[in-house]
C-alpha cells in the first residue's frame, strides 16, 4: 500500500482541481502544498568533449565554446539574398551564425598532441573554454607534449599565452606551425595585408607567437609531427594554413582546420568565398582538393566550426559535395 507521502494520481488530480498554479504535492497529512520554488535557469552546458578511437590512437574533441559571426561574411562573391535563401532552406538563422570551435587532442599512445589552442579568455565571452574542457576530459595543460598550429587566427592561437602570468598555457609542449604562417604573423605582413575589420588579428598574433619562438618548429608542408600525424598545405584561408592527416590502423581522420567552415556552404558551394579567406581563389582550390580527397578516400573529417563535435564524412554526387555528420553510437 502506498504511503501518504507518495505522489499519487489521485493527489495530483486533486491539486489540479484545486486551481493552484504549477505542480502540487500531497504532504504527510494528506493536504496540498505548492512545489518549493521555480527552478533557476542554469545557462550552462555539459562539459564539451567527445572521445573515440582511430586505429590505436585515442582522439578527444575538445570544445573551446562558440562565437557569433554575421552571415554577411560568408560568401562575398555571391548576392546576399542567395546566401540567405540557402541558410533559410536549411533552417539556419539568416543574419548571424553560431560558429563552434572543435579542437582535436590526439593521443598516439606515446604523445599527446593538441591541434590549435582556442581563443583564450580575451577573444569572445562565449569561447575560451578549452582548458576547462581539457580538465573535464581528464588531462592537465602540463600533459600536452606537442601543439600544432593550423593557422594564426584568434580562435586558433589566442589561447597560447596565459595572460595572467604571461607564460605559455601548455608549459611542457613544443610548438609546430608552417614556415609561411609563422613569417606572415611575426613580420609586418599580416598588418599590411589584412582588411580593416581583421587588422586586430595581427596585433594578437604578435602577442602570442614571438614569446614561443624558442619552442617552435617551423615546418614545411608534408612534415610529420609524429608517426601517423602528417601536415598538408591547404593555403588560402591564410598564407601558410595547414590541415592534418591522421592515420592509425588503416583509419584516417582529416583535420580540415578552416579549409572548410560551414556545413552547407563549404560543401555544396566550395566556390563561395568567405571574407575570412585572405587569398580567396587559393582557398577555394585548397577546399576542392581536400573535399575531393575526403570523398575519394571515404575518410572521416573534423571540421572546426561545425556543430560539436564536428565529425563526419564528405559525400560526393557529381561536382557537389555534402556533409554527412557522423552518427555512430558512442564508443571507445
Ligand atoms: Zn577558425
Amino acid at each position: 500500500m502506498m504511503s501518504d507521502r507518495k505522489l499519487t494520481r489521485r493527489n495530483v488530480l486533486a491539486g489540479a482541481a484545486s486551481g493552484a498554479a504549477g505542480l502540487v504535492l500531497a504532504d504527510s497529512a494528506g493536504g496540498i502544498r505548492p512545489a518549493r520554488a521555480a527552478a533557476p535557469m542554469m545557462g550552462t552546458q555539459v562539459p564539451g568533449w567527445y572521445r573515440f578511437k582511430l586505429g590505436s590512437f585515442e582522439i578527444t574533441i575538445l570544445s573551446d565554446g562558440s562565437y557569433e559571426l554575421p552571415t554577411s561574411l560568408m560568401a562575398t562573391n555571391r548576392p546576399r539574398e542567395e546566401v540567405k535563401a540557402l541558410l533559410a532552406a536549411n533552417f539556419l538563422p539568416t543574419e548571424t551564425r553560431t560558429s563552434h570551435v572543435n579542437i582535436p587532442l590526439i593521443n598516439t599512445g606515446s604523445e599527446l598532441i593538441l591541434v590549435d589552442v582556442g581563443g583564450g579568455p580575451n577573444w569572445q565571452p562565449t569561447a575560451g573554454r578549452l582548458t576547462d574542457n581539457l580538465k573535464a576530459a581528464g588531462f592537465k595543460p602540463e600533459d600536452i607534449d606537442k601543439v600544432v598550429l593550423t593557422h594564426g587566427h584568434p580562435d586558433h592561437i589566442w589561447g597560447l599565452i596565459d595572460e595572467f602570468d604571461e607564460a605559455p598555457r601548455f608549459p611542457n609542449a613544443t610548438y609546430h606551425i608552417a614556415e609561411a604562417e609563422w613569417s606572415f604573423w611575426t613580420t609586418d605582413e599580416a598588418a599590411i595585408r589584412l582588411a580593416e575589420p581583421f587588422k586586430g588579428f595581427a596585433v594578437g598574433a604578435k602577442k602570442h607567437l614571438p614569446p614561443l619562438a624558442d619552442k617552435t618548429t617551423r615546418v614545411k608542408p608534408g612534415a610529420e609531427i609524429a608517426p601517423g600525424v602528417v601536415t598538408m598545405a591547404t593555403p588560402g584561408h591564410t598564407p601558410g594554413h595547414m590541415s592534418l592527416i591522421v592515420t592509425s590502423g588503416g583509419e584516417t581522420l582529416i583535420v580540415s582546420a578552416d579549409c572548410v567552415t560551414h556545413p552547407f556552404i563549404s560543401f555544396e558551394h566550395p566556390g563561395w568565398w568567405p571574407s575570412t579567406d585572405l587569398e580567396q581563389q587559393v582557398a577555394e582550390n585548397s577546399r576542392r582538393k581536400l573535399l575531393d580527397m575526403a570523398a575519394t578516400d571515404k575518410a572521416m573529417m573534423l571540421v572546426y566550426h561545425i556543430s560539436f563535435p564536428g565529425l563526419g564524412h564528405v559525400a560526393r554526387t557529381g561536382d557537389v559535395y555534402r556533409w554527412v555528420p557522423a552518427m555512430w553510437n558512442w564508443r571507445l
